[in-house]
């Protein structure tokens, strides 16, 4: 089966894979659409863990499924269905506790492409498909529904952990797909002012449109000094970090309010150091400002819950989808482009067959 690896840090490319295992929970599917995240390029060339030899990549898809086990009650052969690239391991002891996430072990709702083959395959296989796999509705199209599976949520969990509410003056650094979505859910939870930092005018313009009421460009602008100044001094009360290198960090903590300001990183942080909190505006630790750092949630449920958001025109995330390149095979250019952010990339949007 042909699908695209990693060969080695830096180095990916294509390789004939064992064709995946069905159990009595999961299904095997096979991938109608696929999009590169920011996170594969993070992976592919910006280190991390040591993975398996080959490991297929990929985590946000949309796909039909092929077949699937014995024990599966709401899923059959044929179903078009929104892949979460977070796929809770349902077995483990703390998902009873609400860890999705990282139950029994760090990170184990991160599956594919990671812990397991992800989906640029030509077939791969989700477990637990009955808790693991989202009906699409009728209405939403191929580009929202995979806009939902990995970038929405995300962006959506940035503003749900960022304590945001009616009125909140609300502050967004980068608008890439996942910023995007993150000013999105701003403005959804009740969001008033919100400040959207970036430079890309395309995503400017998006930022605009999904409900940005303040555009400050990192490039130019002292973002400490224009935020205090625009808040009367006091910051604003929420800082979501979805860009930007680690250093974001301490200026988010510049410019949220004290006593009840909170943060809510989604962003990457790279390398294998430490980041830097700033002493005084930590206010000597004791600053009541609250950080919060998660990965996207996943699962069924929740995909299904955004999936109907789109349906009922509540958000519309097809606008993201700025490149569309048509055979798996594409995936390789798709994953360079992603990297690279050339001719106004968002999201390139793989159609695989
Ligand atoms: P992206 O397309 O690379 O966008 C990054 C954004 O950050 C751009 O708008 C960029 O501005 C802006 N930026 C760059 N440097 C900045 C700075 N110094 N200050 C403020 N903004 C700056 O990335 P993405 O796909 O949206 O993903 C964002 C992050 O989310 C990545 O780190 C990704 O790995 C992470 N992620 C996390 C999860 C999770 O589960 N938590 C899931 C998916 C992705 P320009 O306009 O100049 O390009
Ligand atoms: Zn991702």
């Amino acid at each position: 089966m042909k699908s695209f690896v990693l060969k080695q840090p830096g180095v990916v490319g294509w390789h004939n894979s064992p064709e995946p295992v069905l159990d009595d929970y999961g299904a095997i599917l096979r991938p109608i659409a696929v999009t590169p995240c920011s996170s594969d390029v993070h992976l592919v060339f910006g280190g991390g863990s040591p993975k398996e030899p080959n490991l297929i990549l990929g985590h946000e898809s949309i796909a039909e499924v092929i077949s699937v086990g014995q024990n599966v009650r709401d899923f059959k052969a044929g179903d078009r269905v929104a892949v979460p690239a977070i796929t809770p391991d349902w077995h483990e002891k703390s998902i009873a506790e609400g860890n999705l996430a990282h139950a029994g072990k760090p990170f184990s709702g991160h599956q594919f492409g990671r812990t397991s083959p992800g989906v640029f395959a030509e077939r791969y296989f989700v477990p637990d498909a009955d808790m693991n796999l989202a009906k699409i509705p009728q209405g939403v199209t191929d580009e929202q529904a995979l806009m939902c599976v990995d970038v929405m949520t995300t962006g959506f969990t940035g503003a749900e952990n960022a304590g945001i509410k009616i009125g909140s003056t609300v502050c967004v650094f980068g608008i890439g797909p996942i910023g995007l979505m993150a000013v999105a859910g701003a403005r959804l939870l009740g969001a008033g002012r919100i400040f959207a930092v970036g430079s890309r005018p395309n995503c400017v313009e998006l930022a605009k449109q999904y409900g940005a009421t303040d555009i400050l460009n990192y490039k130019t602008d002292d973002i400490k000094e224009t935020i205090l100044s625009q808040t009367g001094g006091i910051g604003v009360d929420s800082v979501i970090i979805a860009g930007g290198n680690n250093d974001v960090l301490a200026l988010a903590y510049d410019i949220v309010r004290y006593g009840i300001g909170t943060i809510s990183n989604i962003n990457y942080l790279s390398g294998t150091g430490f980041v830097q909190l700033p002493i005084f505006s930590g206010g000597r630790g004791m600053c009541g400002k609250t950080l919060n750092m998660e990965l996207a949630k996943g699962g069924r449920a929740r995909i299904e819950r955004l999936l109907d958001m789109v349906k009922y025109g509540r958000i519309d995330p097809s606008p993201l989808v700025t490149h569309k390149l048509k055979g798996l095979e594409q995936v390789e250019n798709a994953l360079c482009m992603m990297r690279d952010k050339t001719d106004g990339v968002i999201k390139v949007m793989v159609e695989c067959f």
